[in-house]
């Protein structure tokens, strides 16, 4: 009796069968997007039949999860600061540290502010701060055409209004360009960090710079000061143990009241730096 309900149709007999392979809570998750259905609706109508082609769809996702695959990349979609993200593996999975980035950012942005997010990735920053900030302008860039083609589709799914430009850091604005808000999530991963083994299937480009893990951070912050109006702040995320590396790097590039904000697991995670009038 069993084992026949584990072969069946019914959505309570496709989730026996996949919550020993990859946990019942992601197994709803995938089941929810082969079927259009709600957690709830799953759960309420567990006797209901699903389709061979929906039970395709849903084997094939089981075993692409089980082989390492991240969940947004099956489904497509990630939430971040309250809305959703399309995301391929061409971008990063946003992460709930970033939004530590985004409440600071929030906190410092003049009304109105001309923003700048480096190497936008998703877009998920760029579109949270847009949405967020009524009447400031975002300009979003990233090296990566891939991304960029995300992070504008992301925009306009959310009528975000932002400028892109494709390009390494500073190189993809004018010279003469000026921010009142720098924000940058940039690859900051070193390449002989274990973390990087369990992040195969992200863009290596997104997470490490393949030096030291802090090149880009280097190259942002060195080009800041240009490029900010005064009074204008820089904020950028950085890893746990890199905050004295970053603070030093912002008071070498003469940034006031340099700072670090730590993450909700109370590693630091975001160093900021003032351009003083
Ligand atoms: N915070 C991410 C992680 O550790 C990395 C993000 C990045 O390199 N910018 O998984």
């Amino acid at each position: 009796m069993a084992e026949e309900t584990q072969i069946g149709p019914s959505i309570r007999a496709q989730l026996a069968k996949a919550s020993p392979v990859i946990g019942r809570f992601e197994a709803m998750i995938l089941l929810g997007f082969v079927t259009g259905r709600s957690r709830e609706n799953l759960i309420a109508h567990d006797e209901d039949e699903i389709s061979e082609e929906e039970i395709m769809r849903f084997d094939l996702l089981v075993a692409m999860r089980s082989a390492g695959t991240p969940i947004p990349y099956l489904t497509g979609s990630q939430e971040f600061y309250g809305r959703h993200f399309h995301v391929t593996d061409a971008v990063l999975i946003p992460r709930p540290d970033t939004e530590v980035l985004i409440e600071q950012a929030l906190l410092v942005a003049a009304p109105k502010a001309r923003i700048i997010d480096l190497g936008t990735g998703s877009g998920c920053i760029a579109a949270t701060l847009a949405l967020e900030l009524p009447g400031s302008t975002v300009t979003a860039t990233d090296a990566s055409s891939d991304a960029l083609e995300i992070a504008k589709g992301n925009a306009e799914a959310l009528h975000a209004p932002i400028t892109f430009a494709e390009g390494f850091w500073w190189d993809a604005v004018a010279a003469d360009a000026v921010y009142d808000l720098i924000v940058s999530n940039p690859p900051y991963i070193r390449p002989d960090d274990e973390h990087l083994r369990n992040l195969e299937c992200e863009p290596i480009g997104a997470l490490t710079d393949g030096i030291d893990g802090l090149e880009c951070l280097r190259t942002i912050a060195a080009g800041a000061m240009a490029h900010l109006a005064p009074g204008g702040w820089i904020l950028l995320e950085h890893g746990y143990d890199q905050g004295d590396d970053v603070r030093q790097m912002l008071e070498d590039a003469g940034f006031a009241a340099v700072r670090t904000r730590k993450d909700y697991g109370g590693n630091d995670r975001v160093t900021m730096g003032r351009r003083a009038d």
